[in-house]
């Protein structure tokens, strides 16, 4: 679609980083032009609407500059996902492995309900392992996930099927 194909042109394509063999999909020119922010937001809180969410979730840290605006324009509240050890008050805490090692994200528990249905939206969906953690956690706070919203999906890291036993008939959406 033109939507497709404006966020596309908007992704720069970094080799070698963060590390060699790594092809990071940057998205700061994205950021950097206003038609294709705005019709990203749009695109995200039009989602928010249909699956009713009741919250925006943001993964840090680019969770948090594209799912800001997307509360905003949807009306709804928004929620940090964080790293572990940067919310100042008493969280719930979820790690998760990695390639080598494992990371550990948390949310304040008193942000969310048994009443929240949540959007969670990140830039990029990769092996699935933080969308994962934080429907996990989402659960854990005793809210439902309404979906998961990214801007892109690298569908060769197979984070797709890892995520569907978790969603739980709930969507998964990738510009
Ligand atoms: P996953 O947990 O799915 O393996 O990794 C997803 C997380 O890593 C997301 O929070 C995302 O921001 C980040 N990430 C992984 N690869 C890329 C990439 O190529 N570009 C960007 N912008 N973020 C990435």
């Amino acid at each position: 679609t033109d939507l497709t194909t404006l966020l596309l042109s908007r992704i720069r394509d970094v080799a070698d980083h963060p590390e060699p063999g790594v092809m990071f999909k940057d998205i700061t020119p994205l950021l950097a032009d206003p038609a294709a922010f705005t019709a990203l937001t749009d695109a995200f809180a039009e989602m928010a609407g249909r699956t009713g969410a009741t919250k925006i979730v943001g993964l840090e840290a680019r969770g948090f500059i594209l799912g800001a605006p997307v509360a905003v324009r949807a009306g709804l509240g928004f929620i940090p996902v964080r790293k572990a050890g940067k919310l100042p008050g008493a969280t719930l805490s979820q790690s998760y492995d990695l390639e080598y090692g494992s990371a550990e994200i948390e949310v304040h528990a008193e942000d969310l309900s048994a009443d929240d249905r949540v959007l969670v939206v990140d830039d990029v969906l990769a092996t699935g392992g933080t969308a994962e953690a934080s429907i996990q956690l989402i659960h854990r706070a005793g809210a439902e996930v309404a979906g998961v919203a990214v801007l892109m999906e690298l569908s060769f890291l197979d984070g797709r099927p890892r995520l569907e036993a978790a969603l739980d008939g709930a969507p998964l959406e990738a510009l």
